[in-house]
C-alpha cells in the first residue's frame, strides 16, 4: 500500500514525446476548495488506502493547490470533428494530465484533473468545470463501470466557492479522473491535417508501446492497431445501445483510442424507450440521437482511419483499401455483439434466426407504448411462461395490444429452449440492470449538493456500483422518472 507522497507519479508524455504534443503548466486552484466525493474503489487501483482521503494534503493535491510529488502536469494537444466539421485545434482546454501511477499489478493509470484552469488550448473558455457537470461525470463514469462498460474512472470531486458563468452562475469544481490513456481520435487527426506525419508516427508508436504492446511499429502494426480500436469501439457502442445510454457529443475528440467511454457531458439514459432520443439539448439536428450512435461511431472511425493513412504504407491506394476493409467489418462486429447481448438480456441461450426480429419486435412495442426501457427488461427477467400470475402481472405493467402479442411470441420462443427457469432468470437479472443513472436522479444529487448536502452523491454512487443486485433499502432509486424528470434539458455547456 502506498500513501500520497509515494505514488511515484511519472509522466511518459514528457519522457517520450516532445512539446509538439502538449504544453506544460500547473493547475490554477479555485477559491474555497473542499472535498465533495471520494471513491475508494478508484483509489484501490492506485494502491492508495481510503484513509489517505482524510488528510488535508489529499484535498490540496486534487484541487490543484499543491503538486503531487513527481507530478509534471501537461495539457495535451488534439483536434477533432465536432458535429461533422473539422476544428483544427482543440486540446485540453480545462484538463491537465498530472502523470501516471503504476500499481502493484503493473497497470499504469493516468491522473487527469478536469477543471484545473486556463491552458494554451482553452480558446474562449474559462478552463473551468461546474459542480453540476462534475457530479454527473463522477457518478456516470462509476455507474458505467458498475454496468461493466469500459470507461474512464473517477477518484474524487472537489468543490469551491468560486463563481463560474454558464447559462447561470454556478460554482467551479474539479474532478480527478483516471484512465490508462486519455488519447483521442483527435490526437491523431491534428497531425494528419497539419501534414505533420513524423509526430503522427511518434504518437502511434507511443500508443503501441504503452497500450498495444503485442503490435510492432510499421504499416502492419498500425493497421492492426486501427483494427483493434475499431473492434473495441464496435463493442463499446453495442454496450451503450444495450443499456440505453446516449453519449450526446460523439465528436472525434471525445472518442477514446482505447475504446473507453470518455468525456461525459449531456449524456442521458433512456427512460421511456425512444430510438430517436436526443439527450443533448444543443443537438438541434439529432446528429447524436440514440439510434445514430453506431453509424456515428463508424463515421468517427473513418476520420481516424484517414488520419492514420500515411502510416499504413505505400502505395497509398493499397493502404486505403486495407483501412476500408477494417471499416467494412465494423457493422458486422457491432451487430453480432449487439444482437448476442440482447439475446442474453432476453434470456435466450443462443441467438436463433428469428431472434433479431423478436428483439426488434419488443423494441417496437416499447416505442409504441412508451414503455420504460430499463424497467421493461427487468420485469421481463421475472417472467414465467407457465405462471399465469406473472403473465398477468406483466400485462398489468405493460398494457396494450402490441406488448401482449409480443409476449405470446416470446413465450413460444422460450418453449423451444431447455433452459430451466431459475437459470434463465438469474442470467437475465445479471444482464438487465435495475438501477441506472437517470437524469432526474443525478439532478436530485446536484440540487442537494448546490445546497451543500453531498449525501445523495454518496448514496447514488453506492447504489450504482451494484446495478444488477436487488437493494431493497434503495428501491426508490429504481423508480421511473417523475414528470419533471422527463423534461430536463441538458446542454453542451458544462
Ligand atoms: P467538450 O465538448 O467538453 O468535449 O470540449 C470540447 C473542447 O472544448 C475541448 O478542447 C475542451 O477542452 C474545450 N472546453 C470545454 N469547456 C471548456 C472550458 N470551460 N474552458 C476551456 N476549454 C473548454
Ligand atoms: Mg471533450
Amino acid at each position: 500500500m502506498k500513501n500520497l507522497e509515494n505514488l511515484h507519479l511519472r509522466n511518459s508524455f514528457i519522457r517520450e514525446l516532445d512539446n509538439r504534443f502538449y504544453a506544460r503548466l500547473a493547475p490554477t486552484p479555485l477559491k474555497g476548495s473542499h472535498l465533495i466525493a471520494f471513491n475508494p474503489n478508484a483509489a484501490a487501483l492506485l494502491d492508495l488506502p481510503a484513509e489517505e482521503a482524510q488528510r488535508g494534503e489529499f484535498l490540496r493535491y486534487f484541487s490543484g493547490e499543491q503538486a503531487l510529488p513527481g507530478s509534471e502536469p501537461v495539457a495535451t494537444l488534439y483536434a477533432g470533428h465536432q458535429f461533422g466539421h473539422y476544428v483544427p485545434q482543440l486540446g485540453d482546454g480545462r484538463a491537465l494530465l498530472l502523470g501516471e501511477v503504476v500499481n502493484q499489478q503493473g497497470q499504469a493509470w493516468e491522473l487527469q484533473l478536469k477543471g484545473a484552469g486556463i491552458t494554451p488550448f482553452s480558446r474562449r473558455g474559462d478552463g473551468r468545470a461546474v459542480l453540476r457537470s462534475s457530479i454527473r461525470e463522477y457518478l456516470c463514469s462509476e455507474a458505467m463501470h458498475g454496468l461493466g462498460i469500459p470507461t474512464t474512472r473517477a477518484l474524487c470531486l472537489t468543490g469551491s466557492t468560486e463563481e463560474v458563468y454558464r447559462e447561470r452562475i454556478e460554482s467551479g469544481a474539479m474532478l480527478l479522473r483516471m484512465a490508462p490513456s486519455h488519447i483521442r481520435f483527435g490526437s491523431f487527426e491534428v497531425f494528419y491535417h497539419r501534414r505533420q506525419f513524423e509526430p503522427l508516427r511518434e504518437l502511434a508508436d507511443y500508443v503501441l508501446r504503452h497500450h498495444y504492446p503485442q503490435l510492432e511499429p510499421g504499416p502492419e502494426g498500425y493497421l492492426a492497431m486501427f483494427a483493434e480500436v475499431s473492434r473495441r469501439t464496435a463493442e463499446l457502442i453495442s454496450q451503450w445501445q444495450q443499456v440505453g445510454f446516449a453519449h450526446g457529443v460523439m465528436n472525434t475528440d471525445n472518442m477514446s483510442i482505447l475504446g473507453l467511454t470518455l468525456d461525459y457531458g449531456p449524456f442521458g439514459f433512456l427512460d421511456d424507450y425512444d430510438a430517436r432520443f436526443i439527450c443533448n439539448h444543443s443537438d438541434y439536428e439529432g446528429r447524436y440521437a440514440f439510434n445514430n450512435q453506431p453509424s456515428i461511431a463508424l463515421w468517427n472511425l473513418s476520420c481516424l482511419g484517414q488520419a492514420l493513412l500515411p502510416l499504413f504504407g505505400e502505395p497509398r491506394a493499397q493502404a486505403a483499401e486495407a483501412a476500408n476493409q477494417i471499416l467494412d467489418e465494423f457493422q458486422g462486429q457491432y451487430e453480432q455483439h449487439y444482437w448476442q447481448g440482447m439475446a442474453t438480456k432476453l434470456g435466450l441461450e443462443s441467438l436463433g434466426r428469428e431472434d433479431e426480429s423478436l428483439i426488434q419486435g419488443l423494441l417496437d412495442a416499447m416505442q409504441q407504448q412508451g414503455s420504460d426501457y430499463t424497467l421493461t427488461l427487468r420485469a421481463l427477467s421475472h417472467y414465467d411462461p407457465d405462471d399465469a400470475i406473472s403473465h398477468t402481472g406483466l400485462r398489468a405493467q405493460f398494457p396494450g395490444a402490441p406488448f401482449a402479442s409480443w409476449l405470446e411470441r416470446y413465450r413460444s420462443r422460450l418453449q423451444q429452449e431447455a433452459r430451466p427457469l431459475p437459470e434463465r432468470r438469474s442470467k437475465m437479472l445479471a444482464a438487465n440492470p435495475k438501477y441506472i443513472l437517470r437524469n432526474y436522479l443525478a439532478q436530485q444529487a446536484i440540487d442537494a449538493a448546490e445546497q451543500g448536502d453531498y449525501a445523495e452523491i454518496e448514496t447514488l454512487h453506492r447504489v450504482l456500483q451494484r446495478p444488477f443486485d436487488e437493494q431493497p433499502e434503495y428501491e426508490r432509486y429504481a423508480a421511473p422518472p417523475p414528470e419533471w424528470g422527463k423534461q430536463l434539458e441538458i446542454s453542451c455547456s458544462s
